[in-house]
């Protein structure tokens, strides 16, 4: 069958990191950085004990105790011990990475400016960390070097965000976002499917209110159930239950579907750490995932976007 989705060479019929990287000639690996800044979820500015989720330990290979300098060296040489030539992206990915003086944010940005080998830099952070000043920082130093940030919305419903203990509204996420595309800085929106006492049709919602904003990039997350975390306690208590596998390529397959063409679909299986995770177990098989998502879009013959059209009329404004 032919594959009717226009960002594709091969059978995959959303938009792959993996297809965008080789149109601009980029190899680009992620160097991930722990700057050793909290989370005002966590140190009981916004809220105390963070998302449910969430067990704060962001990145596999960082070391907080070293500098940024000492990372980046030491994540490097374990790239490009991989791939030679790999071009780097500085990944500031552990707790909320623009949660910090506008003097501790510039210091982070110029390290990696200074260094060579740093291609793009990626900053993981809230919406509710964002203000004007810090955008125009990082606005201007995109000038020099290309800046993604990465906004951990999970969905737009305010009732969940208040069972995931989130801390903010979907209209502070909104806000920021767009004010975040009106500077030009890359935006990459993380979701999750299969969050507490969410249905497919919630999980679809989300991604169609993300598509009103056109953001550059989607991670679609599934919910991993990981050791020692308040979802954890919630697993244990019988009162949460993990997507099923067939539940997930159902929902990661409809909420491709909203999404804009344009926008690439940065991942779209968990990659918690493996020894942590309780559950769902069958997400470890990642090839069985993605391979069962193009086999559904086939049989369905769909795509990314192809019920996005009817939707992108809808004006979306900063309130
Ligand atoms: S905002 Fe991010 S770092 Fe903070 S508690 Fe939630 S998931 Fe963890």
């Amino acid at each position: 069958m032919n594959n009717p989705f226009k960002y594709s060479r091969d059978n995959k019929r959303y938009h792959t990191l993996a297809y965008h990287n080789k149109s601009l000639g980029i190899k680009s690996h992620k160097a991930s950085i722990d700057a050793g800044l909290s989370c005002p979820n966590i140190d009981g500015t916004v809220s105390k004990g963070g998302c449910i989720f969430c067990d704060g330990s962001g990145g596999y290979f960082t070391d907080k105790t070293l500098s940024i300098k000492e990372q980046l060296d030491k994540e490097i040489e374990r790239i490009r011990k991989k791939v030679s030539d790999a071009k780097i992206t500085a990944y500031f990915q552990s707790n909320t990475n623009t949660y910090c003086s506008l003097t501790k944010l510039q210091s982070m940005i110029d390290v990696c400016l200074e260094d060579e080998r740093v291609s793009f830099i990626s900053l993981g952070t809230r919406p509710d960390c964002i203000d004007d000043e810090k955008l125009k920082l990082l606005k201007k130093a995109s000038e020099l070097k290309p800046i993604t940030l990465e906004l951990g919305l999970q969905t737009s419903n305010d009732n969940t965000a208040l069972i995931i203990n989130r801390g903010y509204k979907y209209e502070t996420f909104k806000n920021a976002a767009l004010k975040i595309k009106e500077q030009g800085i890359r935006l990459c929106v993380h979701l999750i499917t299969g969050l507490p006492g969410e249905t497919a049709d919630d999980m679809v919602n989300t991604a169609r209110d993300v598509a009103l904003i056109k953001p550059d990039a989607v991670k679609i997350h599934l919910m991993h159930v990981i050791k020692g975390t308040a979802l954890h306690k919630m697993y244990e208590d019988g009162l949460y239950t993990p997507l099923s596998f067939y539940e997930y390529i159902d929902a990661a397959v409809r909420m491709l579907e909203v999404l804009p063409a344009e926008t690439v679909i940065e991942r779209i299986t968990g990659d918690g750490d493996k020894n942590k995770l309780i559950a769902p177990l069958w997400s470890r098989d990642k090839i069985r995932v993605l391979g069962s998502i193009d086999k559904l879009m086939a049989e369905r013959n769909t795509y990314q976007s192809r019920l996005y059209l009817q939707d992108s009329e809808k004006e979306c404004i900063i309130e």
